[in-house]
């Protein structure tokens, strides 16, 4: 098959212009327009020679994700779809950040589907299809930078984070993953404190990320402080317990003033007690650590919370607000997420890639 320009290191993509007898200032041309001026032909590239276009063509492709749909929350959260080759559909999600709408957070997909069924969420009970190649990972921060492109060059908008905590477990594809990052950061810019990769807690991938990846943030999916409550939620728990987890976290390599995020999401009766909030603050300890307190959201019903309890809901916000002063007496520093985008099932845990959600 012929390479995808995408997937190519900046050597071999030199490599591959003095192949047809250029200089490598073209490969650095080439890397200009796909990552900065989001071209998605050959043809787009006005100004490298007509020779070289066809030349390209013949020995190289660009791929490029099909959008399918998007959809805007109230709250100005953005959901899109998009088709892969193969037929099996993404989605990615637009957040704008608290302190201006003109700066947004951009969440993105690491797979086709999830094994890793965890109980609450959506992409879980879909099953897993495949792992995304490095260049349809790229492509959904590209693509979502072309639909935006008309206010971003207004310098209306921009999008400086990047999460990994859209549909998959990433550290279950982490080649593709990690080459994706160093894409983004190296080759397009963005910088590496401004991504963060959320993991459910694979612990021998969140050794090989410290040896392998560029030091970008890590965050871990907890949501509980007991192993019963936690292998209840999350079954890979049961393959990696709190202890393997914490431990991996307590030796991942974090650069200076850095921290790593324990997302929480907390749901009334069954992990928002006092006793959780102190048990949490002694498993972080010796963690540089920040805690995000995510409120339950009753909207998702997976065929899973329903057999295990049709009750759950959201923490009171008493209990919420007590959780988190719990944490920050402890001198951890804690945040209360607020849910966006849940009107067009943009939040965390809902995203399922169906066309159905078409409107
Ligand atoms: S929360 Fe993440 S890891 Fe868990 S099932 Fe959903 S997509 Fe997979």
């Amino acid at each position: 098959m012929t390479p995808d320009i995408k997937t190519m290191a900046m050597d071999d993509l030199t490599a591959l212009v003095e192949s047809m007898g250029q200089k490598p200032y073209r490969a650095r041309q080439l890397n200009r327009w796909i990552y900065k001026k989001l071209a998605q032909s050959f043809d787009d590239m006005t100004d490298l020679p007509k020779n070289l276009r066809d030349k390209l063509r013949e020995k190289a492709r660009i791929s490029n994700l099909i959008l399918c749909n998007q959809q805007m929350s109230k709250d100005g959260t953005r959901k899109f779809l998009f088709q892969l080759d193969d037929g099996e559909t993404i989605e990615s999600v637009l957040i704008p950040n608290n302190k201006g709408a003109e700066r947004y957070t951009l969440c993105i997909s690491s797979q086709a589907g999830c094994a890793l069924d965890c109980r609450f969420c959506v992409t879980g009970t879909l099953g897993f299809k495949r792992n995304l190649h490095t260049h349809e990972i790229v492509d959904q921060y590209l693509s979502v930078r072309r639909c935006i492109e008309h206010d971003e060059k207004n310098g209306m908008t921009a999008i400086t984070n990047i999460v990994f905590m859209g549909m998959g477990e990433p550290l279950n594809n982490l080649n593709e993953v990690v080459q994706a990052l160093y894409i983004l950061t190296s080759r397009i810019g963005l910088s590496k404190r401004k991504i963060t990769l959320s993991t459910a807690g694979i612990v021998p991938k969140i050794y090989e990320l410290a040896k392998k990846g560029p030091d970008i943030n890590l965050a871990i999916s907890l949501n509980a402080t007991t192993d019963a409550v936690r292998s209840l939620l999350m079954p890979i728990n049961r393959k990696y317990p709190l202890s393997k987890l914490l431990q991996a976290c307590r030796d991942f390599p974090l650069a200076p003033r850095r921290r790593i995020t324990f997302e929480y999401i907390l749901i009334e009766g069954l992990n928002d007690s006092k006793e959780d909030a102190l048990r949490l603050t002694k498993l972080l300890s010796g963690i540089r650590s920040k805690v995000n307190l995510i409120p339950f959201n009753a909207a998702i019903q997976t065929v899973h919370l329903v057999k295990m309890s049709p009750d759950y809901k959201k923490s009171a916000d008493d209990r919420t607000h007590d959780f988190q002063n719990t944490l920050l007496k402890s001198g951890i520093a804690t945040s209360i997420r607020k849910s966006m985008g849940a009107d067009i099932s943009a939040a965390c845990g809902q995203l399922k890639a169906a066309y159905t959600d078409r409107q």
